[in-house]
């Protein structure tokens, strides 16, 4: 029997990255707030602290900042007439857990969306006419511009310190910035990252072939910063631990170095951990949320009534809590019908080895999470789709973001996997190799989806989350197409050995691709194609508001926190100015 607790102003499913951002702007609009976090309070001091946090069996192989999939794990199938099992070891993808979320341990490649993303289907059926599109792509608009979005952005790349070099200030285009990136108001707030040797030989040989090197994103900082809420970060080390790893130099920018202070500090804010939320409460019609169900460490179990939901616990949380709470219609891949857990989408990884000489000394070890430089002439629509049988694109960089012992040791193809010669290759070439990497698009899919499993529990008895899920076949021409102009950037760089092929299916939970999980309560302007409406506010019970990747109808070339920093902001915004003013659909269906 659940003890009920006083009802709050509002309650925060998850206090990852979403969930902070909610807490401050809601708290700040006067709201009395409850954030709910599954896992433990952790800190930069003491928590994230050397030498225990550079413990790469630890965090990197072990996965020791990662949701526990002992107690809640994902099940997982590439079609639908197969038998899904559950993930034993994240490998493909690293749900986080614990205050501050995956945001604690992410790289901080912190890119925009395009305009020609938000807008795919009619850009699309504009630019190449309707049939163009294979006939099994569920891809749409997502109801909002590049020019709606810009406000948030530009809000929450100054909340994070980004580092960078524009390309297109108020349509001014700046020379060595991203020239395809749309109009934005202003510049980074700090300028660009030391580029590392090896992202130097691909900026030159890159730029020989007539692309268009910048310097990426980054959310390692290059120079100390005070964001707007008065937190202070400090200039990324290079340490190589970061990927995976929490930053003890207050360098990356995370929940817990941009925000997460001042939203402890204010008495209008009570967070708890450890506090499992297992369902969104519902009135007797349905129609409005009246709060959450939790359980704490102890295995006590609580309800805590509120007057406004938000539910922000990571894509794939976001539409499992959906589903368990049984708000909306599930996706039915037979008929098309129904939209939550639709268009679940990833992302299309492939990378490409590239081998110097002796001579040449790339230093991998010094490297940051998001360092590094690259092109965008493949990514989106940036260049003619026309001549191929593909929409989409990817990113092309010398990104690499570690030289960890256990994690890198690069040899050429026919190297023996063990013994004396793999030893000697990997002394010969640990030093002198770099890789490109090629960040691609995802596009949604009629038979990709996510549904609840019928047989596997976690450790509440609740079912798991079912993923079914494999590479369209759009997408691997995509991938290879664009790695074979990667392989022809590598041979540019003078290298003596070029190694790297497209993607290839089917896909795999065993190897680490990206944590970019897209899609499953899809935003849009109509409510028979998304979960939820263009402030995120769910279609089917008005003071619920889901924020996070599953908003995305498809997945862009880019990794995507910045967008769903700028969805927090621009979902807080219409929360504050519109909902609390008039509760009710602010669409109406
Ligand atoms: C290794 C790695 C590298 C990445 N690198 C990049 C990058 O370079 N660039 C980029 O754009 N993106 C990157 N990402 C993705 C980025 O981390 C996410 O986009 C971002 O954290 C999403 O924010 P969120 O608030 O939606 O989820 P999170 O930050 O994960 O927060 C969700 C929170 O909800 C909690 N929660 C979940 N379920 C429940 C429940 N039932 N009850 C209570 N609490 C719950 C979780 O414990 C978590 O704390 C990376 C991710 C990983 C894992
Ligand atoms: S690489 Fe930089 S930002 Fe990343 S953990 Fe190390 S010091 Fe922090």
């Amino acid at each position: 029997m659940a003890t009920k607790l006083a009802e709050v102003d509002a309650v925060l499913v998850g206090v990852g990255l979403v969930g902070t951002m909610l807490g401050r702007e809601l708290t700040r609009a006067g709201l009395k707030v409850v954030g709910l976090e599954r896992g433990r309070p952790q800190f930069t001091v003491p928590d994230f602290q050397g030498p225990q946090m550079h413990d790469e069996l630890r965090y990197s192989v072990r996965k020791g900042l990662m949701q526990d999939n002992t107690k809640e794990a994902v099940t997982f199938r590439n079609r639908a007439d197969q038998v899904a099992l559950p993930i034993r070891r994240w490998e493909s993808f690293l749900p986080g857990t614990g205050l501050g979320g995956a945001a604690v341990h992410w790289n901080g490649q912190t890119y925009r969306f395009q305009d020609s993303d938000f807008r795919m289907r009619s850009l699309t059926t504009e630019r190449y006419g309707a049939r163009f599109a294979d006939p099994g792509l569920t891809i749409q608009d997502w109801g909002v511009t590049a020019a709606d979005m810009e406000p948030h952005y530009d809000r929450f790349e100054y909340l994070l310190g980004v580092s960078g070099l524009a390309g297109n200030i108020g349509g001014k285009k700046i020379a060595g910035g991203n020239p395809f990136e749309d109009a934005r108001r202003r510049g980074y707030p700090t300028p660009p990252m030391k580029e590392p040797y090896g992202s130097a030989l691909f900026r030159k040989a890159a730029a020989q072939q007539g692309y268009h090197p910048f310097p990426q994103p980054s959310s390692n900082l290059s120079q100390p910063y005070t964001n707007p809420e008065g937190m202070q970060l400090s200039t990324c080390m290079f340490c190589g631990y970061c990927e995976r790893y929490a930053c003890e130099h207050y360098a990356k920018s995370s929940p817990q170095t941009i925000l997460l202070p001042v939203l402890l500090k204010d008495p209008h804010f009570t967070l708890r951990t450890q506090a499992q939320v297992l369902r969104i409460n519902l009135s007797k019609d349905k129609r409005q949320a009246t709060g959450v169900t939790y359980v704490d460490a102890a295995g006590r179990e609580f309800e805590q009534p509120a007057k406004l939901v938000v539910l922000g616990s990571f894509a794939l949380n976001n539409v499992r809590m959906l589903l368990l709470s049984g708000i909306g219609t599930p996706y039915d891949p037979r008929s098309g019908q129904g939209t939550v857990g639709r268009n679940y989408a990833y992302q299309t990884m492939s990378s490409v080895q590239v081998f110097f000489d002796e001579k040449t000394n790339i230093n991998p070890f010094m490297r940051s999470g998001a360092c590094g430089t690259v092109i965008a002439d493949f990514v989106g629509d940036n260049f003619d789709h026309g001549p191929h049988k593909f929409i989409g694109g990817a990113y092309v960089g010398e990104v690499m973001t570690n030289g960890r012992p256990i994690e890198f040791h690069p040899t050429p193809p026919g190297t023996p996997s063990w013994g004396g010669k793999w030893k000697s290759a990997v002394v010969r070439h640990y030093n002198h190799t770099s890789v490109l990497n090629v960040h691609g698009s995802s596009m949604a899919h009629r038979a990709n989806y996510l549904d609840l499993d019928p047989t596997y529990k976690d450790a509440w008895g609740l079912p798991l989350l079912r993923m079914t899920f494999d590479f369209p076949a759009n997408d691997l021409r995509m991938s290879a197409y664009v790695t074979g102009k990667a392989v022809e950037i590598g041979r540019a760089m003078g290298a003596r050995q070029v190694n790297g092929a497209g993607r290839k299916g089917p896909y795999t939970v065993t190897q680490y691709q990206t944590t970019h999980n897209t899609g499953g309560t899809v935003m849009g302007a109509d409510r028979s194609t998304s979960v939820v409406n263009c402030y995120l506010q769910s279609w089917d019970v008005s003071n619920l508001f889901v924020i996070g990747a599953s908003n995305f109808p498809q997945n862009a070339s880019y990794n995507p926190t910045d967008t769903v920093g700028a969805l927090a902001y621009m979902a807080a915004e219409a929360i504050v100015q519109r909902y609390l003013k008039s509760p009710g659909p602010m669409v109406q269906a």
